[in-house]
């Protein structure tokens, strides 16, 4: 019988993760499908039943569910449970639904691997206050990080990242920022930062805001690092600003593929094969280049 995993999302057109998952399934030869399982939030409850038995043994989450799963499931591990979203669900031996946010883990390992990067210590500038910006401010308290601004269009919702994270209310330790210009003290933050992580989807092909960068109009240090979390295209329009300023930069890829090389370990118990999803990773997207 074949095993199926998936991805459970709405709508998933130009998701990659099918490409580079059943690549990493099949270096293996398993007999193992990944599929996409294109879902309305209204539609998941009856979804996630469907994983507790039979061949779909686990599955990836994506936009706008990664809450929705979280009351569904029997239990989180730590990470999901801090930021009360889940990325990938696995069926236990015992037949449990766990949820986990593999998206932590993924965006600082290819911090530390891609980027160089040791977050303790140093000051960041965070660039959006979503899903994603939430998994971002997780990791970078995990790591020991030494300031951390937030700058977001709109400022209630920064402040309800940070209200969501005692340690940051506690300490005091963000700063909150509009993106919007002439703001002496957000270019100040910008110049003392060490690191810069775009988590809006500015840039983003087929986004809101298509071929833009989130800093138009913003100074950028040479030699800060700029983290774009937005993948496609690879080549985004801050990268491209942060290239010309003279600063090293890191595109969201690693981040992607490292947070499914996770989900595959835990449903497979197998060591992700990481060149091979790179490999198809960058394949997939070459395939859809908005050029
Ligand atoms: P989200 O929850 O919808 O948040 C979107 C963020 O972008 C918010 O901060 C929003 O600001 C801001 N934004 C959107 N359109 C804007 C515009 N026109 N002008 C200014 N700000 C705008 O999205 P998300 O899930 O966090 O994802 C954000 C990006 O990260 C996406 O491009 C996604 O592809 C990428 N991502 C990458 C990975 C990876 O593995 N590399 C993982 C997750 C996400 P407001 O609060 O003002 O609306």
């Amino acid at each position: 019988m074949t095993t199926h995993v998936g991805l459970i999302g709405y709508p998933l057109g130009h998701s990659i993760s099918p490409a580079f998952q059943q690549a990493a399934l099949d270096h293996y030869g398993l007999d193992w499908r990944y599929e996409r399982w294109e879902t309305p939030p209204d539609q998941v409850p009856a979804f996630v039943a469907s994983l507790r038995n039979g061949d779909r043994v686990g599955s990836n989450v994506t936009v706008p569910n990664k809450q929705v799963v979280v009351p569904l499931l029997d239990a989180l591990d730590d990470t999901a449970s801090a930021i009360g979203a889940v990325n990938t669900i696995v069926r236990e031996a015992d037949g449990r639904l766990v949820g986990y946010n593999t998206d932590c883990t993924g965006f600082v390992r290819a911090l530390r691997e891609q980027g160089g990067f040791e977050p303790a210590g140093k000051n960041v500038v965070l660039l959006g206050a979503g899903g994603s910006a939430r998994a971002v401010v997780y990791s970078l308290l995990q790591a020991d990080v030494g300031t951390l601004g937030i700058a977001n269009r709109t400022l209630g919702r920064a402040r309800q990242v940070v209200d969501g994270f005692a340690r940051l209310a506690a300490e005091q330790a963000a700063a909150l920022y509009t993106l919007e210009e002439g703001s002496s003290h957000f270019e100040e933050a910008l110049r003392q930062a060490h690191l810069v992580v775009n988590a809006t989807s500015i840039g983003m092909w087929h986004g809101p805001a298509e071929g833009r960068s989130p800093l138009e109009g913003h100074t950028l240090q040479p030699g800060t690092l700029v983290y774009d979390l937005v993948y496609n295209p690879e080549q985004t329009p801050l990268l491209t600003q942060a290239q010309e300023a003279g600063c090293p930069t890191l595109g969201g890829l690693a981040m992607l593929v490292y947070q499914g090389a996770e989900a595959f370990e835990r449903w497979t118990g197998k060591p992700a094969p990481i060149e091979v999803m790179f490999a198809a990773a960058r394949g997939a997207l070459g395939m859809q280049s908005p050029t």
